[in-house]
């Protein structure tokens, strides 16, 4: 395949850069498969780690979008995305009691987060009605995720307290990873940083229509 590079991209200034959806550029272009060798010197192809570069882990690690305690008001990003409308949310769909999110600081491309409105940290708080809809919006992110980007594989868990690894840990969220093979080829394998290869709200927008296709 004869597959046309990406086209160039110019980098922006990372001091302009805010956490916001609106803000958050694709510096290394879209990736595929990763089993494809991009062109050599192609600019905005990935090149290794030298022009890795992820404003979305820089607005984490700056601390911006952390909650400023316990409670659903004290910035608690998972209470206040359900109240934007879906495009500004990164609202992929919305059930009764549940809603599913495109993780504002990704793993990988189309990383989903589904979440109940009620603010609990617990798996084991959910009541009944709760845990059907938390289980079903799973099994349709999955879905949803394998029609509109056809994925080989997922990683699909939850964290539980901030000793477990919970950036958010006073308000439940199940994560959905798509992984396809090679995903990781170019991303560094220490640390924690992943290439964000997609813009949100388009991926918000291609699995917000697979949803519906699905659900
Ligand atoms: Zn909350």
């Amino acid at each position: 395949m004869d597959a046309t590079p990406e086209q160039p991209r110019e980098d922006p200034t990372p001091a302009d850069v805010r956490p916001g959806v609106d803000d958050i550029a694709d510096p290394v272009g879209p990736v595929d498969s990763g089993l494809d060798a991009p062109p050599a010197g192609a600019v905005g192809v990935p090149d290794q780690l030298e022009r890795l570069w992820t404003p979305h882990r820089r607005a984490y690690i700056g601390g911006q979008d952390k909650p400023t305690g316990p409670g659903p008001d004290d910035g608690c990003p998972f209470c206040a995305a359900p109240r934007r409308d879906d495009v500004d949310g990164l609202i992929v769909a919305r059930g009764e009691r549940v809603y599913a999110v495109l993780n504002l600081y990704p793993y990988n491309s189309g990383h989903v987060l589904v979440c109940p409105y009620r603010h609990l940290p617990d798996y084991d708080g959910l009541d009944a009605a709760e845990t059907a809809e938390f289980a079903a919006f799973t099994q349709t992110a999955m879905r949803a995720l394998r029609r509109g980007s056809a994925p080989h594989g997922f990683n699909i868990g939850m964290n539980q307290g901030a000793v477990a690894g919970a950036g958010i840990a006073a308000h439940l969220h199940q994560h959905v990873v798509p992984r396809w093979g090679g995903d990781a080829n170019f991303m560094p394998v220490i640390g924690r940083t992943r290439v964000l290869p997609d813009l949100l709200r388009d991926t918000r927008a291609m699995l917000a229509a697979a949803w519906a296709q699905v659900g």
